[in-house]
């Protein structure tokens, strides 16, 4: 796989969120990774006009590398990448409506802010980490989800949305589905009595595939 198609990665599934509804207005960044060269959807643009000619270049300090200017939380994607070494090459924001509901929740457990319904969840999810609520585009909120992304690929930011981190924009876009979908089962089950995965069922899957 070469870098050009990871960028048309990076595209493709901007505008595809945007068709899905899992980004709305000009919310939603996504971005990928190239040695120190970080390439990130464009600021106050649509996901759904997301171009490979429009995305930003940035350096790993920000400074800009084209004439487009980049999304204004950059900075918590270069912490991210910063913090996850050779395990992120690739990154999802959304403010996708189920993962705000949860990372709103009064009451949220943020020591297992999810029930395992599913082995999927373990797979690409697990363990998600809640990161506290700074600023938009603050050094704060920067510096949180650099702690977070050091012990996990998928994080919910308190009243603001989901990150999802992968290896390839292919691998974020799975990570960021199925913490939404299944942010969207929590709340369609809240008064059903559900199944969940017993211990073993838990430590079975984490055993074979990993965690997330
Ligand atoms: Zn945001």
């Amino acid at each position: 796989m070469t870098f050009a198609s990871e960028l048309e990665a990076l595209c493709d599934a901007a505008v595809s969120f945007h068709a899905r509804g899992y980004a709305f207005g000009s919310t939603g960044n996504l971005s990928v990774r190239d040695g120190d060269t970080v390439w990130i959807t464009p600021t106050g643009q649509s996901l759904r006009h997301a171009r490979v000619e429009s995305l930003a270049a940035i350096d790993r300090h920000g400074a800009p590398l084209n004439a487009n200017k980049p999304s204004k939380e950059y900075p918590f994607h270069l912490a991210a990448y910063a913090a996850t070494g050779t395990r992120g090459h690739a990154i999802v924001h959304l403010h996708s409506t189920w993962s705000v509901m949860l990372s709103c929740l009064d009451d949220l457990d943020e020591a297992a802010p999810m029930p395992v319904f599913t082995p999927y969840y373990l797979m690409r999810v697990a363990p998600l980490a809640v990161v506290p609520y700074c600023r938009p585009g603050s050094s704060d909120l920067a510096r949180v989800i650099g702690e977070a992304a050091e012990r996990s690929n998928c994080l919910l930011l308190r009243n603001h949305g989901l990150v999802a981190i992968g290896r390839s924009m292919n691998e974020a876009v799975d990570r960021a589905e199925e913490l939404e979908e299944t942010c969207k089962l929590y709340f369609l089950s809240r008064n059903e009595k559900l199944r969940l995965l017993t211990a073993a069922q838990r430590e079975e899957i984490e055993k074979v595939f990993g965690g997330g």
